[in-house]
């Protein structure tokens, strides 16, 4: 079952409301027309989503071609699928192995690739998670399930204002793309699940 870290996280309900507060201002002022923000929320809810980066990671699973360019110029690669776009400028692609595992936060606030992942889910802006996935990597990864060999590396990377990071996990069995593809989830490409 994933942990949900932050079920009454204060500084989260404060921020929800300020935006809140802040969409009727400007809504209420003719700043915003309410169904122009609807759009853009629906388009980030639909149109972009972990669907997104599943098809780039069952590509570099099926081409080892595609997934060394992955690996060295993630924004490109990503954009030859067709992703790209605004927090999606600079993605570095971290690869899963035997012996290193990868995760990802941003320890300022919520950086994410959104061409790829959609919007960030709510635990992943909470500060808890912010805070321990650095202090306490493991037990964090074991409160979603992910318990890792003792001896792997377990490594943390904190977004920057331009770095996004997607995580490239460890390939199943299977060589069907679209199957391949239905194996990834979000937090896979997080770092907080194996798949
Ligand atoms: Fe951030």
């Amino acid at each position: 079952m994933p942990h949900d870290h932050h079920d009454h996280d204060p500084l989260e309900e404060g921020a929800a409301l300020r935006v809140r507060a802040l969409e009727e201002l400007m809504i209420a002022k003719g700043l915003v027309d309410p169904a122009a923000l609807d759009a853009i929320v629906e388009y980030y809810e639909r149109e972009t989503g972990p669907r997104n980066g599943a098809a780039v990671v069952a590509r570099a699973w099926t081409d080892p071609d595609y997934r060394a360019w992955l690996l060295r110029d993630g924004s490109a690669a990503i954009a030859d699928m067709g992703f790209s776009g605004f927090q999606g400028e600079h993605i570095r692609v971290l690869e899963n192995t035997g012996t290193v595992h990868n995760v990802v936060t941003c320890t300022l606030c919520s950086c994410y690739p959104w061409p790829v992942l959609g919007l960030p889910p709510t635990w992943y802006k909470s500060a808890a998670y912010r805070a321990r996935v650095v202090r306490e990597p493991r037990a964090v990864l074991a409160e979603f399930g992910l318990v890792l060999p003792a001896d792997t590396d377990v490594r943390v990377w904190d977004s920057t204002a331009e770095i996004r990071y997607l995580v490239l996990p460890i390939r199943p069995e299977g060589t069907d793309v679209d199957a391949l593809a239905a194996m990834v989830t979000r937090n896979g490409m997080i770092g907080t699940a194996a798949l």
